[in-house]
Formats: C-alpha cells, sequence, structure tokens
C-alpha cells in the first residue's frame, strides 16, 4: 500500500461533502452554535442518512454501504475541518452505533439498530466516565442488577462528560455488573433509551468541542429488559472485551481524524491570513520566521495525515493495529496541538478574536490529549503491547 493514490471513491467523498459543508454549514452557524453547545440534529445530522454516509460503518445485509473505515474516517476528518458540530453528530451515529453494535452487538441487537444506523436515524451517546473515573475504566462504580425474575437490568450510577445524552436516543453505560467478580470480568455495557424515568441530567459548562451539551446523567433505578445488554445476555459481565476489542481500535482513529481536521483548517486559515496580513511593507507570509512556521506546521500535518490513514486502511482490512492506531491517536492529537498553536500565532491578536475560527481551533484542539483515551494512555498501551518491560 506504499505510496498509492487515495482511492477514487474516498476522493469523490471528499469533494461531495466539502459542498455539503459550504452549503449547510456556513462558518457563521458553528459560531452561534458554539456559543451556546448546539447540537445541530435536524440542521444537520438528519441529512447524513440520505447522503449514504452513516452507512459506511453497516455491513450490506443490514442496509449499509459495506464497512469502509478508511472513507468513514475520511468524512470525519472533511467535517471536523469545518467544526465538532458538524463531525459529531456523525460520529455518535456511525462510530459510536454502527461499529460498536456491528462488533458487539447480539443478532437481534443488529437487527434493531443497524438498518436504522444506516439510515442515520439514531444518535448514541457514551457513558464511560463517571467523577472519580476517568481513564481507568474498569473501576467504574455504576452498577448494573438483575431483577429478581432475571428479565431486568437495574442501573444505578452518575455518569459524568456525558455529551449529547439530551440530543440522543440511547446511552451506551458502563456498569459494574459483578461486584464479587474479578476486575475485567465484572463489566457490562448496557443499552439504555437516553429519556428513561430516572435518568436525571445536569449541564457541565466547558470550553472545548462545545457541539452539544456535556454533562453529569445520574441515574436512579432505570430499567430496562436484560436483552438490552450489550451482546445479548453473552454480553453479561463481558463489556471489558467490548471496550477493549476492535471498536476501540477504530475509535482512536475517530478521535484522531478529528484533531487532524482542527490541524488542517487551521493551517488553511493561518496560509491565508499571512499572505493577507501585511506588516513593515509586505505580506507577514514573507517574513522567513512566518514562513518557516507555516511551512513547519504543514509537515506536521502530513505526518499526521500518513500515520492517520495507515492506521485506518490496517484497521479496514481486519489486520491486527492496536499498536498503530495508539500511535496514531498519540501523534496526531499532541501534533494538532503543536500545529494549531503554531497558526495562532502567525495571526497573532486575531488568533485570538472571536470573529475569526482560530480561537475555537484552539479551545477545541486541546481535549484531544484528553479524550478518547489521553496520550499518557496510549503510550501505557503502546508500551504494554510491545511488551516493554516494567
Ligand atoms: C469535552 C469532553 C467531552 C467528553 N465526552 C465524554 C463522553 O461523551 N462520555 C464519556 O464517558 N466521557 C467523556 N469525556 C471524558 C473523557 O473521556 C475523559 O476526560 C478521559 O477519559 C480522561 O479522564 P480524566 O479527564 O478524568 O483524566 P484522568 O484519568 O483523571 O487523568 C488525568 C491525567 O493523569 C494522566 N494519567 C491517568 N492515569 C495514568 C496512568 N496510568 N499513566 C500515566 N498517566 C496517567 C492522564 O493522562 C491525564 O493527563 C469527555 C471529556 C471532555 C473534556
Amino acid at each position: 500500500m506504499y505510496f498509492q493514490d487515495e482511492p477514487e471513491h474516498i476522493t469523490m467523498l471528499r469533494n461531495s461533502l466539502q459542498r455539503f459543508i459550504e452549503k449547510e454549514a456556513p462558518r457563521e452557524k458553528i459560531r452561534a452554535w458554539d456559543k451556546i453547545a448546539y447540537f445541530p440534529r435536524t440542521e444537520l445530522f438528519d441529512k447524513y442518512g440520505p447522503m449514504g454516509i452513516t452507512g459506511l460503518t453497516v455491513e450490506e445485509k443490514y442496509g449499509g454501504a459495506g464497512i469502509d473505515i478508511v472513507a468513514a474516517i475520511a468524512v470525519v476528518e472533511e467535517f471536523a475541518k469545518r467544526g465538532g458540530a458538524v463531525a459529531a453528530p456523525y460520529i455518535h451515529c456511525a462510530f459510536y452505533g454502527g461499529l460498536n453494535i456491528g462488533e458487539n452487538g447480539s443478532q437481534a441487537q443488529k437487527q434493531e439498530f443497524l438498518p436504522k444506523i444506516a439510515r442515520g436515524e439514531l444518535v448514541f451517546a457514551y457513558g464511560l466516565s463517571e467523577p472519580d473515573v476517568g481513564g481507568d475504566l474498569a473501576s467504574v462504580m455504576t452498577t448494573a442488577r438483575l431483577s429478581a425474575d432475571g428479565a431486568k437490568v437495574i442501573v444505578n450510577g452518575t455518569k459524568r462528560w456525558c455529551t449529547a445524552i439530551k440530543d440522543a436516543d440511547w446511552l451506551f453505560c458502563l456498569c459494574k455488573s459483578d461486584a464479587d467478580a474479578p476486575r475485567y470480568q465484572n463489566l457490562s455495557m448496557v443499552l439504555i433509551p437516553a429519556k428513561s424515568p430516572g435518568i436525571t441530567v445536569h449541564t457541565i459548562d466547558h470550553s472545548c468541542i462545545r457541539y452539544a451539551q456535556t454533562t453529569d446523567a445520574i441515574l436512579e433505578n432505570v430499567e430496562v429488559p436484560v436483552e438490552n445488554v450489550l451482546g445479548g445476555t453473552e454480553g453479561w459481565n463481558n463489556g471489558w472485551k467490548m471496550l477493549a476489542g476492535r471498536a476501540l481500535d477504530v475509535e482512536k482513529l475517530e478521535t484522531a481524524a478529528c484533531a487532524l481536521g482542527i490541524a488542517w483548517a487551521a493551517v488553511d486559515d493561518a496560509w491565508e491570513y499571512a499572505q493577507e496580513r501585511k506588516q513593515f511593507g509586505k505580506p507577514i507570509s514573507a517574513h522567513q520566521a512566518v514562513r518557516h512556521a507555516l511551512v513547519e506546521a504543514k509537515t506536521k500535518l502530513q505526518a499526521c495525515r500518513h500515520m492517520l490513514y495507515h492506521a485506518a486502511w490496517l484497521a479496514n482490512e481486519g489486520r491486527p493495529c492496536s499498536v498503530e492506531t495508539s500511535m496514531a491517536k498519540l501523534f496526531v492529537a499532541d501534533t494538532g496541538v503543536e500545529i494549531v498553536m503554531m497558526c495562532q500565532r502567525v495571526m497573532g491578536a486575531y488568533g485570538l478574536a472571536v470573529d475569526y475560527d482560530m480561537e475555537r481551533y484552539l479551545r477545541d484542539i486541546v481535549c484531544f490529549p484528553i479524550v478518547g483515551g489521553s496520550s499518557n494512555m496510549q503510550r501505557n498501551n503502546i508500551a504494554a503491547r510491545l511488551r516493554l518491560a516494567t
């Protein structure tokens, strides 16, 4: 696969997405939505199904286009160039829903959910983090227990940073399902309707990727049928395998694709700005320090792109790729921060003005070394996978 052109269908896809963005997601709209942390379900998300892109993570037998991870990652990248409000609704359906259920769902869950995901009808939220649990997800304290007749699952606990639950149809809730079982064998992922009785939601105000409200979701005696355990009855106490499996590999890629898109947009804006802004009688792009900064940013961007798409290609081929996906997540997120900061400096004070997008890119990019498995967690994963002695 060394040095091939991008497949033509993906280039065509990018072109049509760019046209869509220019028409449906102008910069002013994204800025306005960012201010109020608005999830554009009707304005954008409802159009994704008819475009065929939510089917890119669903097999044809369930009504999808067939799984094409490279194409789906390209969608995230293109959408993220304009903003989280464009990319994230896609991720909450095609990745959180499509890949996760396609990989880990029971037969009944695949038949129920995947056709609707392919049609772009469902939004999923993730309830993994908790007030006392961040990277150490195996320590979640939200409990899931079976009712006396075994027909229902009853969930209690608090999920933190639960993004877009107010706009979602379903919540994936990671629960401790057996207090006595060993670590990693005591977790279940439960699919809970997002508006279930017993769920109360409090907004957490924050500064980055404001495409929806992020919340504390408190679950008090929330009841769902036992069939809602992800993977069905076989999924009971098997949640860790689902979290750490192939769906996680792709989750790292989708997060990296967002970071790449944001960094790309920052370089584009700074590149253009530097040729228009004049100081000392010439465009600032003519000053060597600024030229070098822009070229360095573009070079780093190219490295990020190679890392990401190589890992995406491995995942698409079904090859083992947890090292490469962790490396891509680590490198693109950390380098993305460097790139955007360089671009902000090129734009000087205007790189911090709210009428320009650069200040949003800066606010957004800083969360990528944290979310989707922090950079340190990726370093830990890579060291462990490569069996570095402890
Ligand atoms: C805007 C936003 C949206 C989010 N949306 C969601 C969501 O929808 N659903 C959800 O479940 N969560 C969500 N999160 C939470 C996110 O997944 C967590 O922030 C992330 O998992 C890290 O957890 P933490 O912030 O509690 O950091 P911690 O785990 O407390 O880590 C803090 C620092 O310590 C380091 N550290 C921790 N353990 C180790 C270790 N073993 N070795 C080396 N370093 C370590 C970390 O790298 C980090 O730098 C969101 C977060 C943000 C900011």
